[in-house]
């Protein structure tokens, strides 16, 4: 048994002033129970815990580290970003580079903002989009995650078409009321909610990866050409998938052009920064050209901007290649070892995304990724991570990895699976 009792008392101390004793929800381990690791370093591939135990990252903080953890070009940008002063509150030229870097890479991004996160990114290019239909409706689906943003918290609703109903208390009916909920995948439905006319945007997750990884098959196109009859705006939230399954995200895979893009994660490199942009009549519409509001103190700090630039420049087409490589390899291990412990399961993959559904059918919406057997994947994970390797604390995660993982980290991952395999099969 790896000895945890540091982890422990941090998490004690942590409960004693924060909620819960953790600052974003999936890290207090609730689905999967046990304490939480609390963090001290990373290194690669790897992370450190208060208690010293490594642990080969499977997280990644949730996606941002491409590179791995204190990647030498991101530590260095960052240390000398910060000598030289941490925010200025007027422009500054890193701001300028990392958003030239965003405009030169995906194509259908003509002018982008900068914010400082994921939710702030979604949550404007709403605003933006209701103001350039000048509709109030938007559309979503059951699953695809936007941030936590009252209109964007609607995720469930049973039927076809649905009225959004706040998931959240605290979220006002009337908020979500605009939130119009369709389950992923089903464009007859799509088709038939913008009939109307009257949505303003359709914002979608270009592969859904909050639910587990769900294979969009055709469904981008299809919404692309509803949006164009309708003249309703297509949001792509890149967030997740932007720079991290190809240079140009999951546009630069498939090719299908949303109007408006939301980023954070991988562009910001570990640091706090996000970017929503899009095509140039709509985001001259935004303040101080136009008269839709939208500001930050913090937006485009310097500090994120050299981390997200530092990120972005050193993500090459080899770093690509390898992440393509590596996350293909560790898919196969764990397939097969859960195979042979008997486990039902599913994998499921876009591009470099995958994650693993403890399901015995097809995994194409959240219905469908509902009926995962949490308990197995619970038992999974623990194994894991007394064998040293650190997964999503979650069976509705993607699993994400980096260029840092070399041999010897995926050799880790490859001993501790069969066990973890027969744990996951022991439950049922
Ligand atoms: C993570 C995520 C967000 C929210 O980003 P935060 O920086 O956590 O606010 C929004 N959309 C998608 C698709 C995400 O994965």
């Amino acid at each position: 048994m790896v000895s945890v009792t540091q982890s422990q008392q941090w998490f004690a101390r942590a409960s004693a002033v924060t909620p819960g004793g953790v600052n974003s929800p999936v890290r207090a381990f609730g689905a999967v129970g046990g304490t939480p690791r609390v963090m001290a370093r990373g290194k690669g591939p790897y992370l450190y815990d208060v208690d010293g135990n490594e642990y080969v990252d499977l997280v990644c903080s949730w996606g941002p580290l491409l590179l791995g953890h204190t990647h030498p070009a991101v530590i260095e940008a960052v240390n000398k970003a910060a000598s030289d002063g941490t925010s200025f509150g007027a422009a500054s030229p890193l701001e300028t580079e990392l958003a030239e870097e965003i405009v030169a890479r995906v194509e259908p991004v003509d002018l982008v903002r900068l914010v400082s996160s994921g939710t702030e990114a979604t949550m404007s290019a709403l605003r933006l989009a209701r103001a350039h239909t000048e509709r109030s409706k938007i559309v979503k689906f059951a699953g695809c995650y936007h941030g936590h943003s009252d209109g964007l918290l609607a995720a469930a609703g049973s039927g076809v078409i649905t009225l959004g109903l706040p998931s959240s208390p605290g979220v006002p009916t009337a908020t979500t009321a605009e939130t119009v909920v369709l389950p992923y995948g089903d464009i007859s439905a799509v088709r038939a909610v913008c009939q109307s006319g009257d949505i303003a945007a359709i914002i979608v997750e270009p592969v859904p990866a909050n639910m587990g990884v769900i294979n969009p098959g055709n469904f981008n196109r299809e919404l692309r050409e509803v949006c164009d009859a309708h003249g309703t705006l297509l949001i792509m939230d890149e967030v997740l998938t932007g720079f991290r399954l190809s240079a140009a995200g999951w546009f630069g895979v498939e090719g299908v052009a949303g109007d408006l893009y939301t980023f954070g994660k991988v562009m910001g490199g570990g640091l706090p920064a996000a970017a929503f942009g899009g095509r140039a009549d709509i985001m001259t519409k935004l303040a101080p050209v136009g008269p839709v509001y939208q500001a930050g103190t913090l937006s485009g700090n310097p500090l994120a901007a050299a981390a997200g630039l530092a990120t972005l420049r050193n993500a090459t087409a080899e770093v690509y290649e390898r992440i393509d490589a590596i996350s293909a390899t560790i898919a196969k291990l764990a397939e097969t070892a859960l195979r042979e412990a008997g486990v039902p399961h599913q994998l499921s993959q876009a591009g470099n995304l995958f994650s693993i559904f403890f399901a015995d059918g097809p995994v194409r919406d959240f219905d469908d990724a509902q009926r995962q057997n949490t308990a197995a994947y619970a038992a999974f994970f623990h194994s894991m991570l007394q064998q040293g390797v650190y997964l999503p604390p979650s069976a509705y995660e993607a699993w994400f990895v980096s260029s840092a993982h070399d041999d010897q980290a995926i050799d880790r991952i490859a001993t501790a699976l069969p066990k973890a395999a027969q744990a996951a099969a022991m439950t049922r």
